[in-house]
Order: structure tokens, then C-alpha cells, then sequence
């Protein structure tokens, strides 16, 4: 008998070992570390403040004025037209809002119908390495083979190892799943790196799926600009083999709403929506007014630019203070994650300084193998390294800094 998809995603997420034993993920068991010592947790990367009143108040007055029945699956055409229109003011591209945008619940369901739309037993998915914890789980339901490339660490920061990537193409690669600015290194991907993607997968006739929840949270770089984010649909002949994925939830500090999107080519967002429609069918339905608003309105694009620059100060708080304690800092380009690597304080391995930090320096974070694969490259390079998130107010960084301090 086949074994069930649950212990395949089982699997391929931690939550089993090889021998079958089952466990908990490295990140409940640090929330619960967190909780238990009293720690700054650093671990878990969601907003210790709301977003924007005036979207909280348009999503308040819908639920007031009525809209509490399922939306029209494709999700409301006020947001599927301001979903169309941002991609248009930001990247130049210009789906149409009506068949070639889809509303779906959280990027995460974007994602998993995507995956579940186009890839099956025998299909290769191939994503960079570390990756968000949800692509493993997905593509094992899917039953496809799950291959990656890995983000090295570089005096320039975490770079695509362009070789590496030709070599882990193959003629079963239906899928390139790209994450940028990605979690959890904070890179954000250069025109060159998205180009080398962008031409193998052309090469390959392989479909190109972006996941770009952090694309406005790019921070200020030593020159004092923010890096570029280069969706790969804008790349030459791109748009028609690529899903572009996003979500509210980072943005605009709603991580709770659920509210994301996919855009491409119409028989692509097809074949997504015959899925999702089978999943969640809608979701949100007074949240996608305050959405469509969100993406719309000035004063909240205002109030995103002012989120990118004071994640920018934070980081800058927060890598000074895992530099004086003795860490080696990638700083990031993006996101609100960093990560940092303990060898200079005599650890190799990561989870064993995550479980030892709450003692030793009152603070929670996750080891970067939560988003590697037993015995990768990656897993064998990043084996040292933790994640820490800075999306914390000022007297939560300020706690975890002083509790550093003690380290060094
Ligand atoms: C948070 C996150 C998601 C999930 O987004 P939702 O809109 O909450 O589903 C997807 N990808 C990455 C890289 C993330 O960090």
C-alpha cells in the first residue's frame, strides 16, 4: 500500500523522523521555550503592531454595511482591479482583473493550489535552499519530488550559486518556485540572479512561480537606497511562463487576514482557481474591501514606506547587537528576518544555541536548518546559523539587545 500524503508532508516538514518517530517542528518547540522561560522571541516573524487604523476601519464598516456572504470566488472585482492596478503602477505589468488575477486565502493557499494545479508524482519542483517551511509540505501532497539550489553566504550578502542552479535543472523540472526578498536569509534577488532563472527555465520549459510577499519590505542599504525588487514576470519573455504570488499580510502588518493573490498568464490562473476554488472556495469577505483600499490609497503607501524605513533602523539595531555578542551577520536586504551564524561562539549546531539562549541570553530565535534538508549543501553550510526576526517595537529589541549584551 501507498503510504498516506499526510506522512509524506509529515516528512518532508520534520514533523516525522526517518525512522518515523513523530516530533514537534523546531519552531513550536521554541514558542513553547519562549513561553515557558519568559524569552524575547525572536523566533517567530509576525508584527508586534497592527497595520494601518483607516484599513482596519474600511474592513470594520464592511462588516457593518453587510458584507458577510461569500464573495464571487475569483474574490470582489474591487480588489482583483486594485490587485491589477498595483502590478501595473509598481512593475509595469498589466494582468487583466478579470482572468488573469485570483483572491485566494494568504499567499500560503496560492501556493499550495499552484502547486497542486501543475505538478504531480514524477515532476520536479526546484526551489532555493533554505526555503519557507510550507513549499516541502505542498509539494509532497503533491506527490512531486521536491529538488533545490542553495543561498551561499558572501561578503555581498546570501547569492544564488548561479552553477548551481544550471546543474539542478533537469528535463522533470516543471516548476522553479522563487522566493525573493526571500525568508529567511533577507536576500533580495539580483536582475542577473533572476535572469539566470529566468533563461534556465525557458531553456527547460519549466513554469516560473514567485513568491513575493516581502516585495515593499526592501530596506535601506549602505548607500542609503533600498535594493531594487525585480518580479520575474517583468524579465524579457517572462510574463507568460510565470505565477506571481503576494499577499496583504507582510505589507500592510495584517498577517492574520489572509488575503493573498496570484497573477499571470489566463490558463495558468485557470488551472489555479479550478483548484483553490475546491479549497478554501473564498475567503475574507469584508477583508477584501480594506485590502483593495490598502493597495489603493496613498497615505497607507505612505505608512508602508515608513515600515520599510523603520525596519531598516531595527535591523540595523538588532545586527550590531548579534555582531558585539559574537555572531557573524548577514545583513539582510529585505524582509524583517536576519540571520547569523554562532561558530565564532563555539556552536555547530544551531538548535543546540536556540535551546541554551534563553538561559544564556533571555532570547528565542530559530536554528536556519528549520528551513533546510537533513544533509543538504545548505543544511551542511547553514548547520550554525540562526534566524532572529526584527519586526518587534523598539522596547521588545531593546529587551532582546540587553540579553545579548551578556553574551559577548
Ligand atoms: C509569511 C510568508 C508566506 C505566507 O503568507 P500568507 O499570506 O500569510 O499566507 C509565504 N511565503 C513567505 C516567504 C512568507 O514569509
Amino acid at each position: 500500500m501507498t503510504p498516506p500524503r499526510w506522512a509524506a508532508v509529515a516528512r518532508a516538514t520534520g514533523l516525522l523522523a526517518e525512522d518515523g518517530t513523530p516530533r514537534p517542528t523546531i519552531f513550536a518547540e521554541m514558542s513553547a521555550l519562549a513561553a515557558r522561560t519568559g524569552a524575547v522571541n525572536l523566533g517567530q516573524g509576525f508584527p508586534d503592531v497592527d497595520g494601518p487604523a483607516s484599513v482596519a476601519r474600511v474592513a470594520a464598516d464592511a462588516i457593518a454595511a453587510g458584507a458577510n456572504q461569500y464573495p464571487p470566488g475569483p474574490g470582489i472585482p474591487a480588489l482583483r482591479a486594485a490587485i491589477a492596478a498595483h502590478q501595473e503602477r509598481h512593475y509595469g505589468l498589466t494582468p487583466d482583473p478579470d482572468t488573469e488575477v485570483l483572491v485566494t486565502a494568504g499567499a500560503t493557499e496560492a501556493l499550495a493550489a499552484t502547486v497542486l494545479a501543475l505538478v504531480g508524482p514524477g515532476d520536479e519542483v526546484l526551489t532555493i535552499e533554505p526555503y519557507y517551511d510550507a513549499y516541502a509540505a505542498v509539494i509532497a501532497l503533491a506527490g512531486a519530488t521536491h529538488t533545490t539550489v542553495p543561498l551561499r553566504a558572501t561578503p555581498h550578502g546570501f547569492r544564488l550559486d548561479t552553477a548551481a542552479l544550471a546543474a539542478a535543472f533537469t528535463d522533470r523540472t516543471r516548476i522553479v518556485l522563487v522566493n525573493t526578498p526571500h525568508n529567511p536569509t533577507g536576500a533580495v534577488l539580483t536582475r542577473d540572479e533572476l535572469g539566470a532563472v529566468a533563461r534556465l527555465a525557458t531553456e527547460h520549459d519549466a513554469i516560473v512561480v514567485t513568491d513575493e510577499v516581502y516585495e515593499h519590505l526592501t530596506l535601506v542599504g549602505p548607500d542609503g537606497t533600498r535594493p531594487p525588487h525585480v518580479p520575474v514576470a517583468t524579465l524579457p519573455g517572462m510574463a507568460e511562463r510565470t505565477l506571481t504570488i503576494s499577499s496583504a499580510g507582510k505589507t500592510f502588518s495584517f498577517t492574520g487576514w489572509k488575503i493573498g493573490w496570484v497573477s499571470g498568464p489566463a490558463p495558468l490562473v485557470d488551472a489555479v482557481r479550478t483548484v483553490k476554488q475546491f479549497l478554501t472556495y473564498v475567503n475574507g469577505a469584508p477583508l477584501q474591501p480594506a485590502v483593495a483600499f490598502a493597495l489603493s490609497d496613498e497615505g497607507v503607501a505612505a505608512w508602508v514606506d515608513e515600515l520599510a524605513a523603520s525596519l531598516s533602523r531595527r535591523r540595523d539595531l538588532l545586527c550590531a547587537g548579534l555582531t558585539a555578542a559574537g555572531f557573524d551577520v548577514v545583513v539582510p536586504q529585505g524582509t524583517y528576518f536576519v540571520c547569523a551564524d554562532a561558530r565564532g561562539l563555539g556552536y555547530d549546531d544551531g538548535a543546540a544555541l536556540c535551546r541554551d539562549l534563553p538561559r544564556l541570553a533571555g532570547v528565542v530565535a530559530v536554528p536556519v536548518s528549520a528551513f533546510t534538508r537533513a544533509g543538504s549543501s545548505a543544511d551542511d553550510a547553514l548547520r550554525s546559523w540562526l534566524r532572529f526576526t526584527f519586526v518587534k517595537r523598539d522596547e521588545v529589541l531593546a529587551a532582546a539587545l540587553d540579553g545579548l549584551a551578556r553574551l559577548a
